[in-house]
């Protein structure tokens, strides 16, 4: 599972040296006082800046980004067989049953924060701690995806289909 990237100015070394700057600049750092305990950080004047920097980006940024999966679990019509298939039930359906294709929504499990909506092409699979992982290309932006094969639910990923992957293996 990867953060996604594209944290402006939040480098360890960028909140170091703004938090220097801080330091010597109480005016500024007043302002990241405010900022801080905007974003619910407890701090107060003996903060250290770069901690202070720290509380107030870092609390910003995990409102706004997302690293755990979202148990999400939709039915959805599949974009590649066209058969409708069910929501997975004990756990929740990332791709389709019988033909295995999934689609580019999610850029953690669930979040739905992709943008890019391009079909998840199933090309191989790779065994996991947890089972076996369906290896996935998306056709619209490249982009490579794992799902866990879900084979203990009331429809049960297709074992032939699964077989077939197995068998592209190198
Ligand atoms: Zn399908
Ligand atoms: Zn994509």
């Amino acid at each position: 599972m990867k953060a996604p990237t594209g944290r402006a100015g939040t480098s360890r070394g960028d909140i170091k040296a703004l938090g220097a700057t801080l330091d010597n600049d109480p005016a500024l750092r007043a302002a990241w006082v405010v900022k801080a305990r905007a974003a619910g950080a407890e701090v107060d004047d003996e903060t250290p800046g770069k901690k202070l920097v720290r509380l107030a980006l870092g609390r910003a940024l995990d409102a706004q980004i997302r690293t755990n999966p979202i148990a999400r679990d939709e039915a959805f019509r599949c974009q590649h067989c066209d058969r409708d298939v069910p929501v997975g039930g004990r756990r929740p359906r990332d791709h389709c049953p019988w033909c295995l294709h999934s689609l580019h929504v999610d850029i953690v499990p669930g979040d739905r924060a992709a943008g890019c909506g391009g079909l998840l092409v199933p090309s191989g699979v790779e065994p996991s701690a947890k089972g076996l992982d369906i290896l996935y290309r998306c056709d619209r932006c490249g982009a490579a995806r794992k799902n866990r094969v879900l084979d203990d639910l009331t429809v049960p990923d297709d074992p032939a289909a699964v077989r077939g992957l197995v068998a592209r293996v190198p």
